[in-house]
């Protein structure tokens, strides 16, 4: 086999829509040897934890992996999976691709953005004070010490870093993929007014690093803005640069102007790894009911295969989606069709095959 690729099926719906990324996948026929692993709830029984060590040992030896969403139990004192899995492997920069898809009816058709998201800082850097905690207690006497901040007793603290460190890793990397996919301007958001030392310095340190990379342009614009812009003229942004809790919400908007969260893929990446998954979550109101779109899990499949070099794969599956999509006949409830998400899978699979590429 090529490639060693680790699958992670995941909670809810994710079993669901592994099992149909992987016959798109292997229909592409690029040699995958899959490793298949347990994370989440899954894993729970058999290890006692939601991300057990030998996924990540098998992610770490193969490199790159297919990941299934992750259910967090809320309010359980669980961390985050995959805020540890992004954090653990280092993987910084996420890419969620959002682009208007042939015979689904969405308000903006002109919509062709991609999300870059900071993955490791920010609110979501996982360091928390619970409410009532002794560490809550002592954090609210340093602060009143240092600062003469005055922290409610009853309250619980979630801190916010952003490094210099961190902001330039992610702004090279989002022009460096600008620059490769003949992407013209990165769009970075912010609420550098208000938190000053945070966004402040995300947007300082882009725009500094952004004077590197003269080919593409650049601009800045409040994140309350943005999303008020992004609802009526998606059109006029063409790459979006954001902290990690913006990147996140954003994304989702994202993925509502093209039509839902069914098909939007992503991947995080890091300097020795990378992890694809689609943005939706483990989607518990539909799970084992054959209702999910597997489009975004195919397509973050897609951009795993670019990723290891199989381009040519890569514009299969992605033509292949596409022709199901237009053709408009077999499609999941989520697009107004009655299709399962196996025989979605199916249908996009037989175009991989029929797939005759042009004359380079
Ligand atoms: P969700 O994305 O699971 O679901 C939101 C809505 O979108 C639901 O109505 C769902 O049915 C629909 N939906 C999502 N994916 C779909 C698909 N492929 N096809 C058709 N419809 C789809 O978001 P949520 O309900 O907020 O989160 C559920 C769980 O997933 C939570 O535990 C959350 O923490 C987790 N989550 C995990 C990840 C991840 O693993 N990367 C990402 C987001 C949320």
């Amino acid at each position: 086999m090529a490639h060693r690729v680790t699958l992670i099926p995941g909670d809810g719906i994710g079993p669901e829509v592994a099992a149909a990324a992987r016959i798109v996948l292997d229909a592409a026929d690029v040699g995958i040897e899959w490793i298949e692993r347990p994370a989440g709830t899954a894993a729970l029984d058999d290890y006692g934890e939601l991300m057990p060590e030998e996924t990540l040992d098998a992610i770490r030896e193969s490199r790159v992996a297919l990941k299934g969403p992750i259910t967090t139990p809320v309010g359980t004192g669980f961390r985050s999976v995959n805020v540890a899995l992004r954090q653990g492997l280092d993987l910084f920069g996420a890419v969620r691709p959002a682009r208007a898809l042939p015979g689904v009816p969405i308000r903006h058709p002109s919509v062709d953005l991609v999300v870059v998201r900071e993955n490791t800082e920010d609110l979501y850097a996982g360091i928390e004070f619970e409410r009532g905690s002794p560490e809550a207690a002592a954090l609210r006497e340093e602060l009143r010490a240092l600062g003469g901040y005055e922290l409610r007793e009853d309250a619980g603290i979630t801190v916010k870093p952003i490094s210099v460190s961190g902001t330039r890793r992610i702004v090279r990397f989002a022009f460096e993929y600008a620059q490769r996919n003949g992407r013209k301007k990165v769009t970075v958001g912010h609420k550098a007014n208000v938190m000053r030392y945070s966004d402040g310095l995300f947007l300082r340190t882009a725009e500094e690093e952004s004077r590197a990379y003269p080919d593409v342009a650049w601009e800045e614009i409040q994140i309350d803005h943005l999303t008020s812009r992004l609802a009526r003229m998606p059109g006029d942004f063409d790459m979006l640069l954001l902290p990690n809790l913006y990147g996140d919400i954003i994304s989702d908007l994202c993925a509502g102007l093209v039509g839902g969260l069914g098909l939007i893929p992503g991947a995080n990446i890091g300097w020795e790894y990378a992890v694809f998954e689609p943005v939706h979550g483990s989607a518990p109101d539909i799970a084992g009911e054959g209702k999910a779109n597997p489009i975004a899990m195919i397509l973050s499949g897609a951009m795993l295969l670019r990723h290891i070099g199989e381009l040519a794969a890569a514009e299969n599956v992605e033509w292949a989606v596409d022709e199901v999509l237009a053709r408009g006949r077999v499609r999941t409830p989520d697009l107004g069709g009655s299709s399962t998400t196996m025989q979605v899978a199916e249908e996009i699979a037989m175009q991989v095959t029929a797939w005759e590429p042009g004359p380079s």
